[in-house]
């Protein structure tokens, strides 16, 4: 595909911007414990997320 790197800005905007990014996992880690939620590292933005326990 000749278009990926638009794909993945895109990705960024749809699924990294509306959600507080940090930049490393220490970071994610600490405010994963403080909210009780999860963390992940993002495949889009190389920056790491918080998501909501699944189970
Ligand atoms: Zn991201």
């Amino acid at each position: 595909m000749s278009n990926n790197r638009k794909t993945r800005r895109r990705n960024i905007e749809l699924h990294c911007k509306p959600k507080k990014s940090y930049p490393n996992q220490m970071a994610a880690m600490n405010a994963g414990v403080r909210t009780g939620l999860n963390w992940y590292r993002c495949p889009y933005c190389r920056q790491w997320h918080l998501t909501k326990r699944n189970t």
